[in-house]
Formats: C-alpha cells, sequence, structure tokens
C-alpha cells in the first residue's frame, strides 16, 4: 500500500517539506503520496506584509506543487491524533480525516493578543496577508480624516511596520502624518543590541516616527488607546505587533511546549519522543546552531521545512537522516524609506545599513524567499534540497 506523508501548513516550512519530499521522493524511488493541507490555496510571503503593495506576496500554491507531483487538500485542520494517526479537518462545512504515515507540522505562529479591551474590534494587525490588506485599505480611507498610526509592539515587525507607514500615509494624501512607536521596554528596539539600536533610532528620526518606551496599553478604542495610568493616544488607526505564539494546535502533541508554545524537536526536525510526527518553523524550536534556539523566521522556518520533508522520507524508508545545523545567523530590518539595517551573529553586530542594506532587504524579500514560480519541475526540486544557503549577499 502506497504510505502518507501529511504536511500540514503552506507557510515557509510547510512548502518546502512537502516539495523536499517529493525531491526525496524521487531520489529513493519510492511509492509515497506527498499531500499539503492548508486552509488557503496560497503560499503567503508573509514577511512582506507590512509593505504598502502585496499585489506580488501571494503565489498559489499548485502552481509549485503540481508539478511535482504533491497533492494539495484545502480545509482548516482542527485535531491530530497522534494515537490514531489521523489529523481532522473542517472543509466545506463538513468535517472529515486523514491518515498519515509520517506527519510535519508546519502550521505556524499566531499573533499574540491578550485580552486588552476593544483590541480586537479596533485593532489592526500585519499578522497575515487578509490582516494586512484590511489595514492598507483602512489607510486608503483615511486621506479626508484622521493623520495618526499608533504602532504598538517594538519588536522586528513592529519597527517594519512603524517605519514603512509615513511614506503609505503620505501616498494615501495625508501630508503630515504622526506615526508613533510605543512598547513596553524603555527603549525601542532594545533586542537588536548596541550597535543596531542607535541605527534603528536615528532611521525612526528621520523618518518622524515618535518613540515612546515604556508603554502599556489599557484599553483600544476607535479613536485610540489607554494607557495603563490613564493617558490617552489620540490615533485613528492602532496596528497591534505585539509578540507571536506558535499556533494552538501544538497542544494536540503530548509532549512539553516551550513558553511560545512551540514544539520540541531534534536535528532532524522529528518531535522529541514521537515516533511518526515532524514539526518546522515557528511551530518547532530546537538549538539550531547547537546552542541558541531557533528564531520565528523565514531565515530558519525554510531550512527547517526542506529537512524536515527529506528526513520523513528518509525515516519511512528507514534510511539515515540529516540533521540540520545552521551556523550563521543575521538580521535584516526594513526601515522605510531610510533603508534598512544588516547584522550578523547572534551578538548582531553591524554590517551595512541605510541604502546598502536596503539593496540586502530587497533582493530576499523579492526574490531569495520565493520559489521557483517558472513551474519548472527540476528547478523546484532542485531548490527543495537540504541544504543551509550562505548568508545574505552584503552590499557596500
Ligand atoms: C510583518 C512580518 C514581518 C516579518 N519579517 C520577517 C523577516 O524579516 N525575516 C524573517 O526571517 N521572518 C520574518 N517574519 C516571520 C516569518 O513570517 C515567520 O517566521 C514565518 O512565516 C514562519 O513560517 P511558517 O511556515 O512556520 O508559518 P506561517 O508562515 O505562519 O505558515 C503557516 C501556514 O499554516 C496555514 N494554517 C494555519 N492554521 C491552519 C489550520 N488550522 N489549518 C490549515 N492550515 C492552517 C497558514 O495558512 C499558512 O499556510 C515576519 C513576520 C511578519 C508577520
Amino acid at each position: 500500500m502506497t504510505s502518507r506523508i501529511l504536511v500540514l501548513g503552506g507557510g515557509f516550512a510547510g512548502l518546502w517539506s512537502a516539495l523536499a519530499a517529493a525531491r526525496a521522493r524521487e531520489m529513493l524511488g519510492a511509492d509515497i503520496e506527498v499531500t499539503l493541507l492548508s486552509d488557503t490555496p496560497w503560499h503567503s510571503i508573509r514577511v512582506r506584509n507590512y509593505e504598502a503593495d502585496l499585489s506580488d506576496t501571494r503565489v498559489a500554491l499548485d502552481s509549485v506543487l503540481a508539478p511535482v507531483g504533491v497533492q494539495r487538500l484545502e480545509g482548516t485542520v482542527t485535531g491530530i491524533d497522534v494515537a490514531r494517526r489521523i489529523v481532522t479537518h473542517e472543509a466545506a462545512r463538513a468535517s472529515q480525516e486523514i491518515g498519515y504515515d509520517r506527519l510535519v507540522f508546519a502550521l505556524g505562529s499566531r499573533l499574540a493578543r491578550p485580552p486588552i479591551p476593544g483590541l480586537s474590534r479596533h485593532g489592526f494587525d500585519v499578522d497575515t496577508y487578509e490582516a494586512a490588506m484590511r489595514l492598507n485599505a483602512h489607510i486608503a480611507k483615511l486621506s479626508t480624516g484622521g493623520s495618526t498610526v499608533l504602532v504598538v509592539g517594538g519588536g522586528l515587525t513592529g519597527i517594519e511596520a512603524a517605519a514603512e507607514m509615513p511614506a503609505k500615509l503620505r501616498a494615501a494624501g495625508i501630508a503630515a502624518p504622526r506615526v508613533i512607536l510605543a512598547d513596553h521596554a524603555p527603549r525601542i528596539g532594545s533586542d537588536m543590541g548596541d550597535e543596531a539600536v542607535p541605527v534603528i533610532e536615528e532611521a525612526l528620526q528621520a523618518l518622524g516616527v515618535e518613540r515612546r518606551g515604556g508603554v502599556s496599553v489599557a484599553a483600544v478604542d476607535a479613536r485610540g488607546a489607554t494607557l495603563q495610568g490613564g493617558e490617552r493616544i489620540e490615533a485613528e488607526t492602532v496596528v497591534w505587533c505585539a509578540g507571536m505564539r506558535a499556533h494552538p494546535l501544538t497542544a494536540a502533541f503530548p509532549v512539553e511546549r516551550d513558553r511560545l508554545d512551540r514544539l520540541p524537536v531534534d536535528a532532524t526536525l522529528k518531535i522529541r519522543g514521537l515516533d511518526a510526527e515532524f514539526a518546522a518553523g515557528d511551530a518547532a524550536t530546537f538549538p539550531i546552531d547547537g546552542i541558541h534556539g531557533c528564531v520565528m523566521s523565514c531565515q530558519h522556518g525554510r531550512p527547517m521545512g526542506r529537512f524536515a520533508g527529506h528526513n520523513a522520507v528518509c525515516d519511512l524508508l528507514h534510511r539515515p537522516m540529516l540533521p540540520l545545523s545552521i551556523a550563521w545567523y543575521t538580521t535584516i530590518l526594513d526601515l522605510g524609506t531610510w533603508g534598512a539595517l544588516y547584522t550578523e551573529g547572534w551578538e548582531r553586530k553591524l554590517v551595512s545599513r541605510g541604502a546598502n542594506a536596503k539593496q540586502t532587504k530587497e533582493l530576499i524579500n523579492r526574490e531569495r524567499i520565493y520559489p521557483p514560480r517558472s513551474g519548472d519541475r527540476q528547478a523546484i526540486l532542485d531548490a527543495a534540497a537540504p541544504t543551509v544557503q550562505t548568508p545574505p549577499v552584503k552590499f557596500g
């Protein structure tokens, strides 16, 4: 009987898992069905959701999966029964089950939304394509109205969203936009380290983005936010960018998750303590260089996916699996029209800034992280090899 590898999720980890499994199946001449189950027909280049033009940020999954013979199922995963090796999903309002011989869990992460009054009703975000489109549509309608945007969360996503905002607002016809970036931490960007923080501050200053450290939001409404202590920040738009959590279905596995709800995997991406289940991307963690835990990023999610898909096939065929280890780590942060920031290493040493770093960022966002879009079967299989890329190119 044909065995089945079932990949859950069509993001960076899921897509590359399925493609790598198809590649390994072909290389090893195995009779294995590879199926990708996702709630959308699109592969979203989620990292671009803060940008103004999202028209090119989705790739049809079928355009990449079909040429290499990966089946696609559309539905929302609702449960995983590890003991029976069954996944339950909902499609067209009907609940269905599908079995697996090997599973790759790659349902990713979600923006953490604390139970702050008014946040879910009035807050915007850039977590998904749909949410980012809703924000951009709202901004386009602001032209005759308000001009203040409050971005909450001074991590990488919040900084990128805030840095892009003045240009977005001007493009919407607002001559004097006001953008405020607020965070719990006293200093915005402090996680980025001593060399990067002054560069971030310089860029935000040049862009006219106000920084508010030490801020805790107590409530959100249609006209802004109320802070703990009662202070008001009047804003027609509040964008929530404060933190990520792994997908809640990670709770379906009988293992202890980390503080971000991620599943513990070993270097082959198999979930620790389980026999047939792998996990990759934002939903999984292990010391990626032997020391540092994975970062929720496409930088780690894509290679995790390639290794998980390859190893799922090898495991099924009782072949040796490949351990993933990535010796380098980079952060390339978009800083709007000012440029970008490129740092290297876990201690984040400055490599380049401004226009030079922006060139790297654009290459990443527009080329490096896309699957081949030619439909060429061999090019797709080659791109899915379980290898680690070299760090992004440096300019200047
Ligand atoms: C605005 C923004 C900027 C970012 N910038 C960067 C950056 O510069 N560099 C970087 O490395 N990372 C960045 N990230 C993080 C990066 O996007 C994530 O780490 C990456 O998307 C994780 O990939 P993933 O495949 O694990 O999960 P996801 O991309 O979240 O994919 C999950 C998949 O699962 C599907 N799914 C979810 N739930 C279900 C369900 N119940 N049933 C079926 N399907 C489901 C989704 O539709 C999706 O296809 C950024 C993120 C955001 C939001």
